[in-house]
């Protein structure tokens, strides 16, 4: 099978790149830069064979994909924008999320396609409502929708937060909308992970071009004082939601559903520094003081990530493996003289 990656040189595609190529697919990875698709080559030696880039406009423009997708069986929708240093939050964030979507289903559904599975990586911004109180044993599962509003998500005055939140709703929503209207000839896949960590594969050149979520991790061992506050407690290493992806694509029964691939251990930026200082001695420095060590991360709500694990048949990391993994590959990429 041959799939189209969109998002292959970002901190979750190019994991998911990896991935397939292991399990002998041929892939196509679209990228903006084309530079960066040379670079994700070169180090791949080994699958020069089966890995090729193609260069694609930004998602201010629509139909970015529909020139790509000759031979395609296949589509993992990675790429959206997710940064929080925005000017503008409907043309920076929401319109291109949602342009990102409609480009790669109607380029999916052009005449002569081949495609018959997209596997979408949505969020858990989509399923969380951040206003909810929830009781105790209350748990999140893949039937719950953020209830913003667009009205909101493009107000100038919400946080760019806030707009990450709805340009990932209003985009998952666009495509569902999408199936049930045109009904084409693939079915949809949506992956709602919560915050994403783990070593990188994807062009770095420097520790300040980390992705947005390792960038905070990271921020820990750093010595961020004070540490960051986790806006929600659950979190996924990067190689389990790449498996996701992955199995999402190969699974028949899989087809039409959404899922919450999220780890059974809560986390904290506390516990975090805890792990970091426990395995670092370097850290012992670095890390922060200033925080109440020692104490278990609580979760004010369960999140269903068992559902998925049994249904695409994967386990996921110990947070500790995941952070120690991620730093160990920081201090050698970045700080090793
Ligand atoms: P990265 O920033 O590393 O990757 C995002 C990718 O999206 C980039 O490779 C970029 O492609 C592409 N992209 C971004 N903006 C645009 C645009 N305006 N037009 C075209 N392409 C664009 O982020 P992640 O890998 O962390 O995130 C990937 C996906 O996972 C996103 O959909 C994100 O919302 C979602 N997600 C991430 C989480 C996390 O914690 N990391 C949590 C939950 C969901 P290029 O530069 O190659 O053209």
């Amino acid at each position: 099978l041959h799939v189209l990656v969109t998002g292959s040189t970002g901190f979750i595609g190019a994991h998911v790149v990896d991935n397939l190529l292991a399990k002998g697919f041929r892939v196509r990875g679209a990228t903006r830069s084309a530079s960066k698709g040379e670079q994700m080559k070169a180090v791949r030696p080994q699958y020069a064979s089966l890995l090729e880039f193609v260069t694609v406009q930004d998602f201010s423009h629509i139909g970015v994909f529909d020139a790509v997708m000759d031979g395609i069986d296949a589509v993992i929708h990675v790429a959206s924008p997710f940064f929080y240093n925005t000017t503008d939050n409907e043309k920076d964030l929401i319109l291109p999320a949602i342009n990102g979507v409609k480009s790669i289903l109607s380029a999916s559904a052009q005449s002569g396609s081949k495609v018959r599975r997209i596997v979408l990586t949505s969020s858990f911004a989509s399923v969380l409502d951040v206003d909810r109180n929830p009781p105790p044993d209350f748990v999140y599962t893949a039937e719950h929708w953020n209830p913003l509003s667009y009205e909101t998500a493009i107000d100038p005055g919400s946080s760019s937060v806030v707009a990450y939140r709805g340009s990932k709703k209003f985009a998952e929503l666009a495509a569902w909308e999408f199936i049930k209207t045109n009904a084409p000839r693939f079915d949809l896949v949506t992956l709602c992970p919560p915050m994403v960590f783990g070593p990188t594969v994807h062009p770095v050149s420097s520790v300040d071009q980390l992705n947005e979520s390792n960038a905070v991790l990271w921020s820990v061992a750093a010595g961020a004082d004070p540490l960051p506050t986790a806006r929600v407690p659950a979190w996924v290493d990067v190689r389990d939601l790449a498996e996701a992806h992955v199995q999402a694509l190969m699974s028949p029964g899989a087809g039409g559903k959404r899922y919450i691939p999220v780890s059974p251990e809560p986390f904290s930026y506390e516990s975090a520094a805890d792990i970091i200082k426990d395995q670092f001695e370097w850290a012992v420095d670095s890390v922060t003081r200033d925080y109440e060590a020692g104490k278990k991360p609580q979760a004010s709500y369960g999140v269903d990530g068992e559902t998925v694990a049994r249904e695409l048949h994967f386990r996921y990391h110990r947070f500790r493996e995941t952070v120690v993994d991620f730093v160990v590959q920081v201090r050698r990429d970045f700080y090793a003289s």
